[in-house]
């Protein structure tokens, strides 16, 4: 029997001001499966993940996330609550330091204590305690803020662009983690622009340009050919 998907935009478009950020998507995403979102700066990835989450309400179609969106939640708890690592994880990460988040976030999530700090030790070698996550790197704070929303079992894994400010040993360690995630059940969506993060971890790749979806199909036929992924769709 099919399974029922984990999430479901129809028809959706999301206005942001004078522009339509995001015109009549469709797309489901099922249980298990990674999907990465591609295109240009300002093609709305973000805009997408956002309205997953319920950060912004589409002005036509729907967006079908488990529950209703609670209403007058706190941008806080709607990221936790579907499971978005945001680009810049300022509205998650609040306490002053490393194990103090991690304990809240746990607390928050009635998670086993330790498991926010497993994750981050897993992920961090070497990251100690009484760090303030300010002073973390861009890359070392991203991995924080999925090990905050991991701690919370959300039914979806929305990461916004999470190999930047990576090295190249950070960037493996991700990788294999959101691989292990992936085999484990977890349902991913990447906002990148990183064409390898894509081609190695996302079943399929939707391609937008100006709010709009291009190129829709399973990773090894969408082929992002130009370094300013101009969209080509191609059969290998
Ligand atoms: P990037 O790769 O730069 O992160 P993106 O694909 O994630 O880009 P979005 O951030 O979703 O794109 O932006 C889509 C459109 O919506 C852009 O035209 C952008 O200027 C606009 N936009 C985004 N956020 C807002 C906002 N808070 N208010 C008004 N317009 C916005």
């Amino acid at each position: 029997p099919d399974t029922p998907p984990v999430a479901r935009l129809s028809g959706a478009g999301v206005r942001r001001g004078h522009i339509e950020a995001l015109r009549r998507i469709t797309l489901t995403l099922g249980p298990g499966e990674t999907v990465a979102l591609m295109g240009r700066n300002g093609a709305g990835k973000s805009t997408l993940l956002s309205a997953l989450v319920g950060l912004v309400r589409p002005s036509e179609g729907t967006v079908r996330v488990g529950d209703a969106v609670p209403h007058r939640a706190k941008p806080r708890d709607l990221i936790r609550r579907v499971g978005l690592v945001p680009q810049e994880p300022r509205d998650l990460l609040h306490a002053d330091t490393v194990a103090a988040e991690c304990a809240a976030a746990d607390r928050d999530a009635g998670a086993a204590p330790g498991t926010c700090r497993a994750l981050v030790s897993d992920l961090l070698p070497g990251i100690a305690d009484s760090t303030h996550p300010r002073d973390l790197s861009e890359g070392q704070r991203l991995v924080l803020a999925l090990a905050v929303v991991l701690a919370a079992r959300p039914p979806l894994l929305l990461l916004d662009e999470p190999t930047r400010g990576l090295d190249y040993a950070a960037k493996a360690r991700l990788l294999t983690v959101l691989r292990a995630l992936a085999a484990d059940g977890h349902t991913i969506v990447l906002a990148t622009h990183d064409v390898e993060l894509a081609a190695e971890l996302a079943h399929r790749v939707l391609i937008l340009a100006d709010g709009e979806s291009v190129a829709d199909g399973p990773a090894a036929e969408v082929v992002v050919a130009s370094p300013s992924f101009a969209p080509q769709v191609a059969k290998v």
